[in-house]
């Protein structure tokens, strides 16, 4: 079934190291989405040493996941203007707990998701290019290596901060990370398969980047 074009509220999907949060970006840069990165903001609110910052950073540098009730506390106190438009969620919902709290959002905004899309990379493959990933301290912009370098090495082109390698994207973190993700990201998949499957898109992730976005487009319903 093909959408009206492109769907306005979107959630994407796809293990720690699919790409999803750089077309995640892509899709925001071209399509006008608000992005709802929970990753995001709790670096940012790490960085900021904030209240919530203090209590979640153990987790993240663990590569576990933060308490289902402190995603809700984040997402409340970023999530609450009235009027949204065109979002996309990216690491959010990322447990079974969590799919309850988007529908609350979804009930309390007045907005229904209108596309579930998974990015899918294997294990293996998200494994080797995690190793290479890079993240800039200062604004969020992801960059990879090989698959997606900044314009100049190691530096940001948004804004020239040197860029960092994310503490959880050590080798034995990544695994874990990948754990987390088969343990708890596969069920959610599972459940809007089943709740909605109409409304579930796949890509194949494992393609160089602008191929994935392409695809990403086409399963959006985007022609041209
Ligand atoms: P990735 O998708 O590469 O794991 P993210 O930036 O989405 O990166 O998430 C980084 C970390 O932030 C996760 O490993 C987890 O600790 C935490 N996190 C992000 N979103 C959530 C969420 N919705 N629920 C629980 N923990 C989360």
């Amino acid at each position: 079934m093909a959408h009206p074009v492109p769907p306005d509220f979107v959630v994407i999907f796809g293990r720690p190291g699919s790409g999803k949060s750089s077309l995640a970006e892509r899709m925001g840069a071209e399509f006008g989405y608000n992005l709802i990165r929970t990753g995001e903001m709790l670096r940012a609110a790490i960085r900021r040493h904030d209240f919530l910052g203090q209590r979640v950073e153990s987790h993240l540098a663990k590569g576990d996941l933060v308490p289902d009730s402190l995603i809700f506390e984040l997402l409340e106190a970023n999530l609450k203007s009235p009027g949204v438009s065109r979002l996309l969620f990216d690491g959010f919902p990322r447990t079974l707990g969590q799919v309850p709290l988007l529908e609350q959002f979804e009930r309390r905004l007045d907005f229904r998701i209108d596309c579930y899309l998974e990015v899918v990379v294997s294990r293996e493959e998200a494994v080797a290019r995690m190793t290479g990933r890079r993240v800039c301290p200062k604004c969020g912009a992801t960059y990879h290596l090989i698959a997606r370098p900044p314009k100049v090495a190691e530096t940001c082109d948004r804004d020239g901060t040197r860029l960092e390698r994310r503490p959880d994207d050590t080798a034995q973190v990544v695994e874990f990370r990948q754990q987390v993700y088969d343990d708890h990201a596969l069920p959610i998949l599972d459940h809007y398969e089943r709740k909605c499957p109409d409304l579930c898109r796949k890509v194949d992730g494992a393609q160089p980047f602008e191929a994935v976005y392409a695809e990403t487009r086409r399963a959006l319903g985007v022609r041209g």
